[in-house]
C-alpha cells in the first residue's frame, strides 16, 4: 500500500498542475468532480503520507476495492495510475469504472456462471452478500437473454451503490446500454423463454440480439420468430424429438405450461395417425395463450414507436402516403430508374423496388404468368392532371375513392406499381382479380417484398377501394412477416400508422 500512497501523491501533484491550464468547460456535461475542489485548497506539501487527508474523497480506496473485490488481487501500478487518473478528472464515473472491472477480459477469463457473475455484483456494487430472492430475480434476467451489462446497470441505480459511492466521495454516474437484448425486457424474456423451451438453453448473444432486432424493426411477427424461427430451425430439427416429446415442448413453449395428459394424448394421437408436425405447431401458435405471451412481451407498441420515425422518412422504404400522410410537396426520389421488365409506358420505380420487380416477374414468367408494367412513379403535378380529369369526369366524391389527391399518391414515392394482365384487357380493372396474372401476384408478390396495398376488405382503413393490380414495395422481410398475419394485411394496421378515408 506504500507503493500505492506514492503513485497518488504523483497523480495528484500531476493533477493539480494540469488542473492550471484546464479550460473551464472541460466538465460540460458532467458535476464538476469533488477532487478538483480538494487538490485546489489543499497545499500540495500536505500530501503524502497522511491518508486521513483523503477520507472524505477516498479514490484510492474507491479504486483498490474494485480490484479485490471484483479480480480479487491488488491492484498493478498502471492500471491503478489509469483509473485514478480517470476517477480524478471525472472522465470516468463510478458507474464506468466497475463497468471497466466487471467486463474486463481478466473479469471474462474467470468465465464465472450467471450466479456467480450476480454475486460478485453484489458484494461490488451494494458490499454485501445476496439476498436469495433479489439473486434468483437477476439470475433469471441472465437466463432469459439480458446482457451483464444490463445488470450492472441495474446494480448501479440501487440505494446501496449511491451510498457506496457518496462514502468514497465518486460520482455515481451511469453507464449506457446499446444492445437490443436490453431494450426492452418483456420482449427479451419473450425470446429467451423460446430458447429455453424449445431448444433447452439459454440464449446466446448473438443469436437473441438478432431475434430482438427483427421483432423490434417488425421484420418478424412473434409467431414467425417462434414456429418457423425456432422449430423449424436446424437445432431443433436436430433434436430428431419423438412426437410425445415434441408436443411436450409445445405445451411449455406456447402454453407456458406443462402438459395434461387427455391434452397430451390427443395431440400425439394425431401425429401417429399421420398429421403433420407443422399443423399441430400452428394449433398451438394460434391459442389464445401464446397470444397472451405476445401481448405481455409489449412487442407491438415498442415496435410501433421504434418504426415511428421511418413513415416520414423520404429515404426510408417505408414511407408512407395515405390520406393521412401527405408526403413533402413536390418530392420525387433521386433513386429511380426504369426496370427491365415489359412496360404499357416508361415508369421508373426506385432503385430497389426495381430490381425486385424485375426478380418477381421474371419469377411469374418462369412459371408461365406474364406480367407486364404499368403505372410506377407518379410526379406531384402529373398526378394532379389525372385527379383533377377523375374529378370533372365523376365528381370529387367518386374520384376520391379510387385516385389520390396531387401529393397524397403513393405513386409518388416511386415504390408502387400498377400491374397489368399481359393482354392489357383487365388493366386497372377489378375484374384482374381473376386473370391468372392476378391471382399469381395475390399469392406471390410478398416472395419479392410487394404487397397488395388494397385489399377487398380494407377500404375504410387504406382510404382506397379495392385494387388488385396495385403492388407497393416494402421488402422481403416485411411483406413475408405481414402476409403471414394474413392476406388481408393493411400497411395501416401491420404498423399501426393513421389512414381511413378522410383527407388530413
Ligand atoms: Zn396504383
Amino acid at each position: 500500500m506504500k507503493q500505492i500512497q506514492k503513485y497518488m501523491t504523483a497523480l495528484l501533484c500531476a493533477f493539480v498542475l494540469a488542473g492550471m491550464h484546464m479550460p473551464q468547460n472541460i466538465y460540460a456535461e458532467d458535476e464538476i468532480p469533488q477532487e478538483e475542489t480538494v487538490t485546489e485548497e489543499t497545499p500540495e506539501e500536505e500530501f503524502g503520507e497522511e491518508s486521513e487527508q483523503l477520507e472524505a474523497n477516498d479514490l484510492d480506496g474507491f479504486v483498490t476495492r474494485l480490484y479485490q473485490v471484483c479480480l480479487g488481487r491488488e491492484p498493478d501500478k498502471s492500471g491503478y495510475m489509469d483509473w485514478m487518473n480517470r476517477l480524478s478528472t471525472g472522465k470516468a464515473s463510478a458507474a464506468v469504472a466497475v463497468q471497466g472491472f466487471m467486463m474486463s477480459k481478466e473479469m471474462q477469463n474467470k468465465k464465472l456462471s450467471n450466479a456467480d457473475f450476480v454475486e460478485v455484483c453484489y458484494h461490488a456494487l451494494m458490499d454485501r452478500a445476496s439476498d436469495a430472492g433479489g439473486k434468483k430475480n437477476w439470475v433469471e434476467k441472465l437466463n432469459n437473454g439480458v446482457s451483464r451489462n444490463y445488470i450492472l446497470r441495474g446494480f448501479i441505480g440501487s440505494v446501496e451503490f449511491t451510498k457506496l459511492c457518496s462514502k468514497y466521495g465518486v460520482t455515481r454516474g451511469d453507464i449506457s446500454l446499446s444492445e437490443r437484448r436490453d431494450q426492452n425486457y418483456g420482449l427479451t424474456s419473450f425470446v429467451g423463454r423460446l430458447y429455453n423451451n424449445a431448444l433447452g438453453r439459454t440464449p446466446d448473444a448473438g443469436g437473441i440480439n438478432n431475434w430482438c432486432d427483427l421483432l423490434i424493426l417488425k421484420k418478424r411477427t412473434p409467431k414467425q420468430v417462434a414456429t418457423t424461427g425456432f422449430f423449424h430451425s436446424v437445432e431443433f430439427l436436430k433434436k430428431s424429438l419423438n412426437n410425445t416429446e415434441f408436443v411436450k415442448v409445445l405445451y411449455r413453449t406456447f402454453l407456458d405450461r406443462e402438459y395434461d395428459t387427455g391434452g397430451l394424448n390427443d395431440w400425439v394421437g394425431r401425429l401417429n395417425n399421420g398429421e403433420y408436425r407443422d399443423t399441430v405447431l400452428a394449433g398451438f401458435a394460434d391459442s389464445k395463450e401464446f397470444k397472451n405471451l405476445i401481448d405481455k412481451s409489449g412487442w407491438e407498441t415498442l415496435s410501433n414507436k421504434e418504426l415511428a420515425k421511418y413513415f416520414n422518412d423520404v429515404n426510408s422504404l417505408l414511407l408512407v402516403a395515405n390520406k393521412a400522410h401527405k408526403l413533402p410537396n413536390y418530392y420525387e426520389p433521386s433513386d429511380m430508374r426504369q426496370p427491365n421488365v415489359s412496360a404499357r409506358m416508361s415508369t421508373p420505380m426506385r432503385d430497389e423496388a426495381a430490381t425486385a420487380l424485375e426478380e418477381m416477374f421474371a419469377a411469374a414468367k418462369a412459371q408461365g404468368v406474364y406480367l407486364v408494367a404499368g403505372s410506377g412513379f407518379r410526379s406531384q403535378s402529373y398526378q394532379a392532371s389525372l385527379y383533377n380529369g377523375y374529378v370533372a369526369r365523376s365528381g370529387q366524391a367518386a374520384a376520391d375513392t379510387y385516385s389520390a389527391r396531387p401529393g397524397y399518391s403513393e405513386h409518388q414515392t416511386g415504390l408502387a406499381m400498377d400491374i397489368s394482365d399481359y393482354s392489357g384487357n383487365t388493366y386497372l380493372s377489378r375484374s384482374f382479380e381473376n386473370t391468372a396474372e392476378g391471382k399469381w401476384l395475390k399469392y406471390n408478390a410478398y416472395k419479392y417484398g410487394f404487397i397488395m396495398r388494397y385489399p377487398k376488405t380494407k377500404q375504410s382503413i387504406t382510404g382506397y377501394m379495392y385494387e388488385p393490380w396495385h403492388f407497393r414495395y416494402v421488402g422481403k422481410d416485411y411483406a413475408a412477416a405481414m402476409w403471414s398475419c394474413g392476406s388481408e394485411m393493411t400497411f395501416e394496421e401491420y404498423f399501426g400508422v393513421a389512414g381511413g378515408e378522410t383527407y388530413y
